[in-house]
């Protein structure tokens, strides 16, 4: 299908994100470092914020899924039992005219360069994605050890852990949030490919019997997530069936979103079969079966693995949610030509409230206010310009309410709650305020 592009878009998206301190290049003073980004203070409340909503969704409101926090470096067995140093390679190619480098698979045509449109090009080949290190003293390479490429190894490696110390009975999952190393050949489209990055990952165990069952219960669980939870417009999202499969896989989908550069995955939902267990159990020696004590029988459990890039759903939010309001902006007396507004979902805004005194002479009372809210909500106070100015700040980030603390408030215990999506304004008292900001935030 032809790309939809919206290079305009991105390009506004990644202003915005730098000029507000959301996600910038990392180590930009030395002039950066292709791959790698940093999250700025909105950014990181924001990336922490979808990150809790995931393990909320996925771990915490659940009582057959357990959480993991492993290394980063583990044993380099895991990675050979798991196929990635024989395997997690891709085709690269070289311009020799322009010195661009090119995944094969990512090319709109593999014979002519993208970027000068050249057809001298070197020969594909392969390229091991997984970043290296040593451990020990000696460089050599039997202290050679892998970052790891994905978070969901580790889980299948300690899954007898896991099950006994928890005593969990099939089926249950186990999830992980982590860190993740890729050496990609063309980091690109900002954040979406990188070469550190955070993964969200569930690996759900069950009988085989039961596979396709469990397949299709997290598939319809993930589309609600983005429905509800990240409020994920219908058009801005669809499913992509894969057709070719792994060799051990049973079905597979992934779940695309419409970024502006295109489509492209966000998360990918897979059945597994028992290749993971069985693998590890192949090489570490140890028997990774599980015994069902009801009836004796003894068998490799079958998996579904949901996994998702948190900077991925950073991004995929930032892109659902920014819009420019042409027809809002003279309601509040601003003169500007248009009013840039996140339209982030309350829960995974950076700042879901700011308190704004409409003058200097209120800013104790004010301030105490925020120092009441702040300890319920992500929180702001914010004295400088006009309060019109104020506001547009605040749409900028994506705060959900206002609260603008007047002349009136000391006076009547209320303030001004203005909303970011209609821009109305409703006066509540500051005794329910914690009350109804919370109820509008899990509205
Ligand atoms: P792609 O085809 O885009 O390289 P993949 O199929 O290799 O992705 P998986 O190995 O299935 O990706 O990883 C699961 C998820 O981790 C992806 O859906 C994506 O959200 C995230 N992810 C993978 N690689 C990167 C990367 N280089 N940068 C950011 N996120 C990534």
């Amino acid at each position: 299908m032809a790309e939809e592009k919206d290079n305009a878009l991105m390009e506004k998206i990644v202003s915005l994100c730098k000029r507000r301190g959301f996600v910038f290049q990392s180590s930009e003073i030395y002039g950066g470092f292709n791959g790698f980004w940093d999250y700025g203070p909105y950014g990181c409340r924001m990336k922490r914020a979808i990150e809790n909503l995931w393990w909320h969704e996925m771990v915490e409101t659940r009582d057959n899924v357990e959480g993991l926090d492993s290394t980063i470096i583990c044993h380099p067995m895991v990675w050979k039992a798991s196929g990635h140093v024989d395997q997690f390679s891709d085709l690269m190619t070289d311009c020799k005219d322009c010195k661009s480098r090119f995944r094969v698979d990512q090319m709109e045509d593999p014979t002519t360069c993208s970027n000068c449109g050249s057809k001298n090009l070197t020969e594909p080949r392969e390229f091991n994605l997984m970043l290296q290190t040593y451990v020990g003293p000696v460089f050599d390479d039997e202290h050679k050890a892998y970052l790891r490429a994905e978070t969901c190894q580790p889980i299948f490696v300690d899954f007898n852990q896991i099950r006994v110390a928890s005593r969990q009975k099939l089926p249950f999952g186990i999830a992980q949030v982590g860190k993740s190393f890729r050496n990609e050949i063309n980091p690109r489209n900002f954040t979406f490919r990188s070469r550190e990055f955070t993964q969200m990952e569930m690996e759900f165990f069950c009988e085989e019997a039961q596979g396709m069952e469990f397949f299709e219960y997290w598939k319809e669980q993930r589309i609600n997530y983005y429905k509800n939870k990240l409020k994920f417009k219908d058009d801005f999202f669809r499913i992509y069936v894969h057709e070719k499969l792994a060799h051990y896989a049973k079905a597979a989908i992934d779940i695309e979103v419409k970024f502006p550069f295109g489509w492209g995955e966000l998360e990918g939902v897979h059945h597994r079969g028992t290749w993971d267990l069985s693998q590890h159990s192949k090489f570490s020696g140890q028997n990774l079966e599980y015994m069902d004590h009801d009836t004796g029988r003894k068998f490799m459990p079958t998996c579904i693995e949901t996994s998702v890039g948190l900077d991925r759903t950073f991004l995929a939010v930032l892109a659902n949610a920014y819009d420019e309001d042409k027809a809002a902006t003279q309601k509040e007396g601003m003169d500007e030509d248009v009013r840039i507004v996140l339209h982030l979902p309350a829960t995974i805004a950076p700042i879901q409230v700011a308190v704004l005194p409409l003058s200097k002479k209120l800013n104790e009372n004010a301030e105490k206010l925020y120092k009441e809210l702040n300890e319920h909500f992500r929180c702001e106070f914010d004295v400088t310009g006009s309060i019109g100015k104020r506001y547009r700040r605040q749409d900028e980030i994506g705060t959900p309410f206002c609260v603008t603390f007047d002349f009136e408030s000391a006076a009547d215990n209320a303030v001004t709650v203005r909303h970011r999506d209609s821009m109305e304004q409703e006066r509540v008292s500051i005794d329910s305020l914690n009350k109804y900001l919370q109820d509008k935030i899990n509205e």
